[in-house]
């Protein structure tokens, strides 16, 4: 199972995490702000579970 992050400040451009639709990344142990030294996540949901769909219509919805 894949588990989605969503991390507490947006990411900015050193990010080499997956990102996906929920606003969620799959992160690296080399990204230097969601790898293993640092994991500033939030939230993790499982990817394509009920979770992440409703992050996904929630981020469609106030776009
Ligand atoms: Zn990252
Ligand atoms: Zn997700």
């Amino acid at each position: 199972m894949v588990r989605h992050g969503v991390p507490q400040a947006r990411t900015s451009e050193d990010c080499v995490c997956e990102r996906h639709d929920c606003g969620g990344l799959d992160p690296v142990l080399w990204c230097a702000e969601h790898g293993d030294d640092v994991a500033p996540v939030l939230d993790w949901h499982a990817g394509g579970g009920l979770r992440c769909a409703q992050l996904t219509r929630g981020r469609a919805a106030s776009a």
